[in-house]
């Protein structure tokens, strides 16, 4: 992996992604800037349909069906992936970018063994690797993800949950890429192993210095693991904001749907669990609300959030696209 600490290993500019339907084109993913530079860890945050997941698999430029980028760029390592041949992309794809998946089961093929998943992607990313070589590749990433090297032989439904997301995370960086996406990369796991597959995550980073692009529905999770926080609604970034300032809580100056989803993590008291959950379902995408999509849940909402789209502006350590700091409101953040 080769990186220059001062040069972005991903840039997205302006990026929007549509679905085409018979009814024309429903945006899932607007106007989105991020950058991330080597080593970091930044999180994407957002309920359900909230666009992350469209995000990621336009990064790597592995959207389904109808889903089309209908602006923006997106480049990693300062190479525009939707300007690449397919052939390049493949080169590009797992040795400068790769991705870890929400299900491992559905990541890796039940009838081949662990050893020959690795092996095959080390091999058809490195025409000149022998087996000996990735065999031994293999056992490294093996030791990395700390699953005994016995198990190289074993098929997927042979190995726990927790086993098989460390070996996609293992096939996700055999190439040691420069970027990774993890999209709820422990989501389908129980709560204690879900902890144990973070805190590998963050050890296997550290010691090997990709940048993560860390997806989760989970707000916790990305604060603790992240250094900065990307928070999506409706398809669009309405917040991004270093992970210090939220674990300083609602309190600060956040979007009111940031402060919605901090007020929504459990927290323990002496003898309960008090839990405040955000008013309301996110939109359907297909008949978003005017203005800022946040208006219908939105305790602070007041008429010209019916009426016309915030953009971000820089309050504090934040961007943020809220009315409460556009100046244009009646009510200001205080
Ligand atoms: Fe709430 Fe208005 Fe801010 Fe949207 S712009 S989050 S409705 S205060």
């Amino acid at each position: 992996m080769v990186t220059d600490p001062n040069n972005p290993v991903l840039q997205i500019e302006d990026l929007s992604v549509a679905y085409v339907t018979n009814d024309g084109f429903v945006n899932a993913v607007n106007d989105i800037n991020l950058t991330l530079y080597p080593g970091e860890i930044v999180g994407l945050v957002g309920e359900s349909g909230s666009g992350k997941s469209t995000m990621a698999n336009a990064i790597m430029r592995l959207l389904k069906g109808d889903a089309i980028v209908t602006k923006g760029r997106v480049k990693i390592l300062g190479r525009d992936v939707y300007e690449m041949s397919e052939k390049q992309l493949r080169q590009f794809r797992w040795s400068k970018m790769s991705m870890v998946f929400q299900s491992a089961m559905s990541a890796l093929n039940p009838v081949m063994t662990v050893e020959t998943q690795i092996l095959d992607t080390l091999t058809s990313h490195d025409k000149s690797m022998t087996k000996a070589q990735a065999l031994e590749r293999a056992k490294e990433l093996m030791n990395l993800v700390r699953i005994d090297t016995k198990h190289l032989k074993s098929y997927p439904h042979e190995l726990s949950g927790g086993m098989r997301q460390r070996v996609v995370i293992a096939i996700a960086i055999a190439l040691n890429p420069s970027f990774v996406i993890m999209d709820e990369p422990t989501t389908a796991l129980d709560v204690v192993v879900q902890r144990s597959i973070l805190n590998e995550i963050r050890r296997i980073q550290e010691k090997v210095g990709f940048a993560i692009l860390f997806v989760s529905h989970d707000f916790s999770l990305v604060a603790e693991l992240a250094s900065r926080v990307a928070i999506m609604y409706a398809g669009r970034v309405v917040e991004m904001t270093p992970s210090n300032t939220l674990s300083l809580m609602a309190s600060e100056k956040h979007h009111p749907y940031t402060i919605g989803l901090l007020e929504a993590i459990p927290e323990l008291t002496a003898d309960e669990v008090i839990i405040t959950g955000i008013p309301g379902n996110p939109p359907n995408l297909r008949t978003l609300p005017s203005g800022c999509a946040f208006h219908p849940r939105c305790p602070f909402a007041e008429e010209i959030c019916t009426k016309e789209r915030p953009v971000a502006v820089t309050v504090g350590p934040s961007d943020i696209e809220c009315h409460l700091y556009s100046g244009k409101g009646m009510k200001q953040h205080v």
